[in-house]
């Protein structure tokens, strides 16, 4: 009986698959959930997509500024989503990611 009970105990465990992607910029891997995809649509430029089913090359970045920068200011992402930026979509990705100070806003304190 007790070995019976053992056993049962065994039992594989349900192993939660959770998607996981690297930041671009920090290079720490984290749950899919809690990056933020961006994708290079055809004409080149890059989006974030928000919804994470965009169609295209994509990369993912941390919901932090600093990642937000150093991706952008460098070549990460461009490296990444082998593509160049131009100036404005530059401008435009940079600004999104400073606004995502409000979002994490609260954490680490
Ligand atoms: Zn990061």
């Amino acid at each position: 009986m007790l070995w019976m009970m053992k056993s049962r105990s065994q039992s594989p465990v349900l192993v939660k698959h959770i998607l996981q992607r690297t930041c671009v910029a920090c290079r720490r891997v984290r749950p899919k959930s809690e990056l933020i995809r961006l994708v290079r649509i055809s004409d080149g430029s890059v989006e974030v997509d928000t919804s994470g089913k965009k169609a295209g090359r994509g990369a993912y970045l941390c919901s932090a500024p600093g990642c937000w920068q150093i991706g952008l200011k460098g070549n990460r992402l461009e490296h990444a989503l082998r593509t160049s930026l131009t100036h404005d979509n530059r401008e435009q990705l940079i600004r999104y990611g400073n606004d995502l100070k409000e979002l994490i806003s609260g954490e680490g304190k």
